[in-house]
């Protein structure tokens, strides 16, 4: 499961990539699962979008979608970058019959000035689930098995979806405003991250894997955090104090940035934006290490399961 490192990594590289481009058209598979939004509605909303800006909210890839706007400032900045093949069909497998395969639309709109409309504001999102990922390749390029969905760009590469085991969705919202739940934590002020956690007799554990209070922090990161501010991950969310929960927030984003600057630290198959394994391991101070000596005073790593999730601490440096 990619944690909000790994997905800021992926939509970073994203955004350099395609911020600016258009999706000409869209192919969706036949699996029902990846699809959150129905197909058509999908397709409704990217087909002639200009992606705007690509950004994480929480665990999500969140594309924003300008519509109405096709293909005028996108083909001027990808002119460098269209590639020999542009024109070439790819090869593609059946598209499902009851959405378009590759239009022409856009090509019959060539030669039309267009009048210029305000650009609706829509956005794309994409959740990774355990194995997804987001490719961006040439058309040519082979389509990988368990591949659901096919963005065909302006500037002649094509994005795609790829998800062997199909707990990624994609969605759209079509009038934009898409809420992810919780609070960014690396946006929250103490007095945000303080409210979320009064009154709450879970596990402080618990709580900051509670995604409708803080978006995207995960395992890993939510024992790394409490190991560095000395809580115990089993302490009573509501019994710590406001000092000590000003460490954890510091901690928690502290934990956080240092895996996004170097991308990401889950251990899996997840690949960056161009394809390439883009994910090295964060040295976790306890998370996994299970009987090993603790980094600062040698005592051997605990372990517990607190709501059906393995904790790693250490019982002398946090209390
Ligand atoms: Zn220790």
């Amino acid at each position: 499961m990619p944690e909000l490192p790994e997905v800021e990594t992926i939509a970073r590289g994203l955004a350099s990539r395609v911020s600016g481009d258009v999706i000409e058209s869209i192919w969706l598979g036949q699996k029902p699962e990846p699809l959150k939004s129905p197909a058509r509605e999908i397709s409704a909303t990217l087909e002639h979008s200009r992606i705007a800006a690509v950004r994480r909210m929480g665990k999500h890839i969140v594309f924003d979608l300008e519509q109405n706007s096709v293909a005028r400032a996108p083909l001027r900045q990808a002119q460098g970058r269209l590639s020999p093949a542009k024109g070439r069909e790819p090869k593609l497998p059946r598209a499902r019959s009851s959405s378009p395969s590759f239009t022409s639309r856009a090509a019959a709109d060539g030669g039309v000035r267009l009048t210029q409309t305000r650009p609706t504001q829509a956005q794309w999102i994409v959740h990774l689930g355990m194995t997804g990922r987001l490719q961006i390749c040439e058309p040519q390029s082979e389509i990988l098995k368990h591949t659901h969905a096919i963005l065909k760009l302006a500037s002649g590469r094509e994005l795609r979806f790829v998800d062997p085991r199909r707990f990624g969705r994609l969605s759209v919202a079509r009038a934009g405003g898409f809420d992810a739940g919780g609070i960014e934590p690396l946006e929250a002020d103490l007095d945000r991250f303080l409210a979320l956690f009064r009154g709450r007799k879970t596990p402080i554990k618990s709580a900051l894997l509670n995604q409708k209070l803080l978006r995207g922090v995960g395992n890993i990161y939510a024992d790394e955090s409490l190991f560095r501010s000395g809580i115990r991950p089993r302490r009573r969310a509501s019994a710590i104090t406001r000092e000590q929960l000003g460490r954890l927030l510091a901690s928690v984003k502290e934990v956080l940035r240092e895996a996004i600057a170097l991308g990401g630290s889950s251990i899996s198959d997840y690949v960056d934006a161009d394809g390439e394994e883009g994910f090295f391991q964060l040295k976790h101070r306890v998370y996994g290490r299970e009987g090993e000596p603790c980094l600062v005073c040698k005592t051997p790593v605990k372990r517990v399961v607190i709501a059906g999730r393995s904790s790693h601490y250490c019982s002398k440096c946090q209390k």
